[in-house]
């Protein structure tokens, strides 16, 4: 037999291993100083109050004969219809109108970001920003794919636009981005959506982070833009819009005017997803379905503001400090520029040692993050007001 020798090309990711690692070398050798985590990539408030219920009742009707469900409704790849409309309603106060049969609901944005490759011959060319989210290079890798980076850098605020000479079957976009926290302007998306559309590319365009778009002028959803049904794919996550990374849901949108090679994609991966997925629990749709209620988005304004605030607090010491950064305003990520051209690590160990600060090296998303450094929003209030005191008094002493 022949194992799938792609997998031995896939680079080991030491970024977050050995920031844990360095981390707990400190706080062992100092026990008596508080570290403060600004490194925190997942959500850290607890789910909202209609969440909770609703999955409570849900729980309850498993456990009555009448009320029992079994697999989901074959319909919409398992996806409920209570859920469904939910979506729907929420792209709709976004401009967006869908059908029920182009929302495919999943256990998160990452296991579907990943499947969506097997739509796609091996033989693509792949385009992907950089810096980036690891998930799109390491499952591109696994399949072989040749890959391009597109350079996000600060000449172009962390958004790369497209470039006529460079030819890609499919790209990806994520804005609000992880790590960057830099967001795509509608003008901005349109610029790719007409690229994608000319070269018969296939954009992947990972909106995990939208909720915490606050202005106008930026895109929450890449259909926003016209023509974007013809070429886009687009993935949502409860995650981060309302604490669900502990209970695993998101949703994929694949438009049915998106054709490639003659088929329909959104019936290409419907084929994938009933043959390979059997749905993501009833307990957890329900939960997720009252999160776009008035209510349930009342509740995770309340959640993702915390987060905000914390954001606010960090881009006000940095903007005093006369520090680049994007991010932190639509986004719970902050990617600020090391000070006194410091590598990301060193300035990674000089933030550890003299402020007892842990954030997360740039250089770890791809060779553009070098020299830079991400933030996030996701601590408590305390702690990142006391965690910017600390980084101001150390870049101050200088
Ligand atoms: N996309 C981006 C850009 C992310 O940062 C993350 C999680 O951190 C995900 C997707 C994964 O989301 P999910 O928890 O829905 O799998």
């Amino acid at each position: 037999m022949k194992i799938n020798e792609h997998f031995l090309q896939l680079k080991d990711s030491y970024l977050f291993a050995t920031v844990g690692r360095k981390t707990t070398e400190y706080k062992n050798a100092h026990p008596d100083r508080k570290v403060i985590r600004l490194s925190i990539g997942d959500v850290t408030r607890p789910l909202a109050p209609i969440v909770v219920r609703a999955m409570q009742r849900a729980v309850e009707d498993m456990g009555r004969k009448e009320t029992f469900k079994g697999y989901g409704p074959d319909q919409y790849c398992y996806g409920y219809d209570v859920l469904i409309d939910s979506i729907k309603g929420s792209y709709a106060r976004k401009g967006v109108t869908l059908s029920s049969d182009e929302v495919f609901i999943s256990d998160g944005a990452k296991s579907d970001l990943g499947n969506i490759l097997d739509l796609f011959s091996a033989d693509n060319t792949v385009l992907i920003p950089d810096p980036v989210y690891p998930v799109y290079v390491d499952t591109n890798v696994m399949a072989g794919r040749r890959i391009l980076f597109a350079d996000a850098t600060e000449e172009n605020g962390f958004l790369p636009m497209p470039q006529e000479g460079v030819k890609a079957d499919i790209i990806y976009l994520c804005s609000p981005n992880n790590p960057t926290g830099a967001a795509y302007s509608k003008e901005q998306l349109r610029a790719w959506v007409d690229y994608a559309n000319r070269n018969d590319a296939v954009i992947l365009y990972d909106a995990a982070y939208e909720y915490f778009v606050q202005d106008e002028y930026l895109a929450r959803s890449i259909y926003q833009v016209e023509g974007a049904e013809q070429c886009a794919i687009e993935f949502c996550s409860y995650s981060k819009t309302a604490g669900f990374t502990g209970v695993r849901c998101g949703y994929t949108i694949v438009p049915t005017a998106l054709k490639r090679g003659g088929a329909s994609l959104k019936r290409m991966w419907a084929r994938r997803q009933s043959t390979k997925f059997n749905g993501v629990s009833y307990i957890t749709q329900m939960g997720a379905s009252v999160v776009f209620s008035e209510e349930g988005e009342r509740e995770i304004a309340e959640n993702i503001g915390y987060y905000r605030r914390n954001a606010a607090v960090i881009a006000s010491c940095l903007d005093e400090l006369g520090i680049w950064y994007t991010g932190g305003k639509n986004s719970p990520y902050i990617w600020m520029k090391c000070p006194d051209g410091m590598q990301s690590w060193a300035f990674f160990d000089r933030l550890l040692e003299e402020a007892n600060v842990v954030g997360t090296p740039g250089s770890g998303f791809g060779k553009n993050g070098e020299g830079y450094f991400r933030l996030t929003a996701f601590g408590t209030h305390e702690d990142t007001q006391e965690a910017c005191r600390r980084i101001s008094a150390m870049l101050r002493r200088g």
